[in-house]
């Protein structure tokens, strides 16, 4: 009689929820086949530190596993895997489907830009006789964070005769690096008695590429003109060619292993290179799907989704508009029989920081993939608000695979607030969710994830399309 449960203790565990974290939910061989699968996904966050990067190793693994680029025209068979590549600077990667693309497509739609500071058109000068490059931040970032920090420059220059340069500097062994100064906390008084979003103007942030002068008494601006020799001798540029360039400044540290007992993973990018990688991951593994999948890796999430490479723009529809096609259906017949799994970063809940955060709604660490019913801001303004109907849904897919999940919320409700591309799908007459990795200090040039949670998130993906 003495192990027998309370009347009490049998209706709470029929009743209440009981949330598990993955160590109490899954087996060892589980939590090894995460690590391992960390492993994998470090290399591609030290791989693809931009949108065009992540393009080109995410082309590169899917091809590895079979993927070929998509032929217009073709009649596409059940199991057949293909890509097509937007401007370099997004990419939709499909299994077509045993069913007709008239009973819907099963989206994964991740965003593979990240915060970053870009070069403005004109961007070199010299200073006091130190030569700087100007930028313009990129996304939502607290701009002391990048400060006095090591940092990469990676982008493409087209030059005047149309031929493309890549640069790629800062991040292998013996190459330099760039910084941005900030003022020693001893002449600091005045700086650090104003607001954080006064004490850091965007203007300052200016990169830090040299100091050595192009001896020759005749000319000014020496460093600069030395800095401009330098990358004329590597790249073949002249100033003129930052007119048409696009250039980010990336954050140099390597993503790695995080804590003694290694269960985290930092890196810049997470948001939202992890979701990138884990519907990568699970589309190439898809084996003769019931319906076709569509992972998108997107740009422009982090400036609103405008522009052409944005979930704003046409090109996830044109596509599947062409799929469509070619077996005689509207393309607004196979959008409303869609389902998109917006895959996206939610926060995590910082301990540190406990008064931003509604602890019975917050996402936490290692308790598994987050389902994020609505994003946006008070009042819920700007989310496309998933139903209960399709959160039904991915609740049983994900009960069914046994993947640890969790709620997630951003933050308490009148704190501040974010969106993602759900909206833009979900527009487009396709049922629509957020799911995602919860993150400690997203949009910073080191964020947080957690093993566990990244490979749950890998498994949600997988599930997607099973019965
Ligand atoms: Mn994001
Ligand atoms: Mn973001």
């Amino acid at each position: 009689m003495a192990n027998e449960k309370t009347k009490g203790e049998q209706l709470k565990e029929k009743l209440l929820s009981a949330p598990k974290s993955a160590f109490e939910a899954v087996s060892a061989a589980e939590l090894k086949k995460a690590k391992a699968f960390a492993v994998d996904y470090i290399g591609f966050l030290n791989a693809a530190k931009t949108e065009r990067e992540a393009v080109a190793e995410s082309v590169r693994i899917a091809e590895a596993a079979g993927f070929k680029p998509y032929a217009e025209g073709k009649k596409y068979k059940a199991g057949d895997k293909f890509y097509k590549v937007n401007r370099d600077k997004a990419v939709m990667f499909a299994v077509k489907g045993k069913k007709p693309v008239a009973e819907g497509v099963y989206f994964t739609i991740a965003h593979i830009d990240s915060p970053r500071l870009d070069l403005k058109q004109v961007p070199l000068y010299e200073d006091s006789e130190l030569a700087f490059f100007k930028t313009h931040y990129y996304g939502g970032l607290k701009k002391y964070q990048w400060m006095t920090i090591p940092l990469a420059i990676h982008g493409v220059v087209v030059k005047k005769d149309g031929k493309k340069v890549n640069i790629r500097i800062g991040e292998e062994p013996g190459e330099p690096v760039f910084c941005i100064t900030d003022i020693l906390p001893h002449l600091g008084r005045e700086q650090m008695s104003k607001k954080v979003t006064e004490a850091f103007p965007a203007e300052n942030l200016n990169l830090l590429i040299g100091s050595a002068p192009f001896a020759d008494e005749k000319v000014g601006d020496k460093v600069k003109l030395n800095v401009m020799r330098l990358l004329n001798e590597k790249y073949g540029i002249i100033e003129d060619d930052f007119l048409s360039a696009e250039i980010e400044i990336v954050p140099v540290a390597k993503a790695s292993f995080v804590g003694f007992d290694e269960s985290m993973i930092g890196s810049y990018g997470q948001d939202d290179r992890v979701c990138a990688y884990t519907a990568l991951r699970a589309v190439l593994e898809a084996k003769a799907p019931e319906h076709t999948l569509l992972c998108v890796l997107t740009d422009k999430e982090e400036t609103g989704s405008d522009g052409n490479t944005g979930m704003q723009g046409d090109y996830v529809v044109n596509f599947v508009n062409e799929l469509a096609d070619a077996e005689g259906t509207p393309v607004y017949k196979a959008l409303a029989n869609s389902k998109c799994l917006s895959a996206d970063v939610n926060a995590a809940f910082d301990p540190n920081y406990p008064e931003t955060m509604d602890r019975r709604n917050s996402a936490k660490l290692n308790y598994g993939v987050i389902i994020t019913k609505y994003t946006g801001s008070g009042g819920k303004y700007g989310t496309s608000d998933a139903s209960a109907e399709f959160l039904g849904f991915v609740r049983t897919m994900l009960d069914k695979g046994k993947v640890v999940w969790q709620t997630g919320n951003l933050g308490k409700v009148d704190f501040g607030g974010g969106g993602t591309i759900a909206k833009y799908i979900a527009e487009r007459d396709v049922d629509t969710v957020d799911v995602g990795v919860p993150i400690l200090s997203m949009h910073a040039p080191f964020e947080l994830s957690s093993v566990t949670d990244v490979y749950m998130t890998y498994r949600a993906f997988a599930e997607f399309d099973k019965k």
